[in-house]
């Protein structure tokens, strides 16, 4: 069933949330950007902020709406809150002559995602499938998605670099929330509408007192949705994608797109499936105590492939053609899915506005678009 609730009566989700012993995180202004973190009431959420976001540019801009999330995916994604940034693994002291191993404790509360966005929802199934369901099951992240729950926003606004409608993955959220919600304003009407996808969901409905949408209601939210869908400035032709890219490790393109990028690594840092990493041992100066963190790494650094004296990829030419062929290509015989969800960041925060749409345009010997 899908109910309406009305806009001024958010809070009580944020309340019904806290009763069931949810941390909440969600979207909040900070630094001239939308940013996940913790927040405690709908006042937290950014109220009145849209962003405009192309190539290499993100702004937020003031708007006279009042609607609580106008925005679309900002620089962060859920993906530092599942699997941090840096994590301490274990630390090892070495008392007379003996090593204690020391592990460290990752347990957290549970947690409440409220704003997921469509493209980030089936980011989260993309990385569940890397660190739940592949070879190498991680225990931090196993442990803090099963207490996650997963509340997500329909967009019913394109974002200036998205391309989430021609991946399939948005802007209307397909399976893995536990709540969903859409948004809809009016000159006289706020309000959202609002689906549950899982029993835990349905149980945080009831406190809400929220009454069944009317079919006109209804349509409502399905037409804002199409309505973004269709203004959704970019695409990507995944039709015969991934074997276009293994047919072209040669193409001249990569050399020109080279000679752009800098290698800064942004574009894994933002994106929302991205999961490389590495390990970093320290001690301390006396030698007795020696600690092991794991840290966020990118196909894009030259230490990354390193092996045995050299790396495997000593050129930048080389860097960008195995992350965007890994998205595009080979990511797809690995875990039967691209591995990108269109939500545009790298092509925001790339510094240089290198876009993989348009480099995959024109590696089908297509026109460019945007650049
Ligand atoms: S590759 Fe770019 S557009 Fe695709 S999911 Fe990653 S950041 Fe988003
Ligand atoms: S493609 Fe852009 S964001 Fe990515 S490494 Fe190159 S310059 Fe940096």
């Amino acid at each position: 069933m899908t109910y309406r609730l009305e806009a001024n009566a958010l809070d009580r989700l944020f309340k019904a949330l806290g009763t069931k012993g949810y941390v909440i995180f969600g979207p909040t202004v900070r630094d001239s950007a939308v940013v996940y973190d913790r927040i405690e009431s709908p006042n937290d959420l950014p109220a009145g902020w849209a962003d405009q976001q192309t190539n290499g540019s993100y702004r937020l801009v003031k708007t006279d709406s009042p609607a609580y999330f106008d925005f679309t995916a900002p620089p962060q994604s859920w993906k530092r809150l599942l699997f941090p940034p840096s994590l301490h693994l274990f630390r090892s002291h070495r008392r007379n002559g003996t090593l204690e191993i020391l592990e460290e404790e990752h347990e957290t509360e549970p947690m409440a995602f409220l704003g997921v966005r469509p493209c980030d929802l089936r980011a989260l199934a993309i990385l569940d499938s890397v660190y739940l369901n592949g070879g190498a099951s991680d225990s931090t992240y196993r442990q803090r998605r099963e207490k996650t729950l997963i509340i997500a926003v329909n967009c019913t606004r394109a974002g200036g670099t998205c391309f989430c409608a021609s991946m399939g993955t948005g802007p209307e959220a397909g399976a893995g929330f536990d709540l969903c919600l859409t948004e809809l304003v009016s000159e006289h009407d706020h309000y959202f509408l609002v689906e549950s996808g899982s029993a835990k969901g349905e149980s945080c409905v009831s406190p809400l007192q929220a009454r069944e949408a009317t079919p006109q209601e209804q349509t409502s939210g399905r037409e804002a949705i199409r309505t973004a869908a269709a203004a959704m400035g970019r695409s990507l032709q995944t039709q015969g994608l991934p074997e276009l890219l293994a047919a072209n490790l040669s193409h001249p393109r990569w050399d020109q797109i080279a000679r752009r990028c800098l290698a800064c690594a942004n574009c894994t840092m933002v994106c929302p499936t991205c999961f490389c990493s590495t390990v970093e041992d320290s001690t301390d100066l006396s030698g007795a105590i020696a600690s092991r963190t794991r840290l966020w790494d990118s196909c894009f650094t030259a230490e990354f492939s390193y092996i045995h004296g050299g790396s495997l990829r000593p050129t930048i030419k080389s860097r960008y053609r195995q992350w965007m062929t890994h998205k595009l290509s080979s990511w797809v015989a690995q875990f039967g899915s691209f591995g990108c969800v269109g939500c545009g960041r790298c092509i925001t925060w790339c510094p240089v506005g290198i876009d993989l749409t348009e480099e995959a345009r024109i590696l089908r010997g297509q026109a460019a678009e945007h650049v």
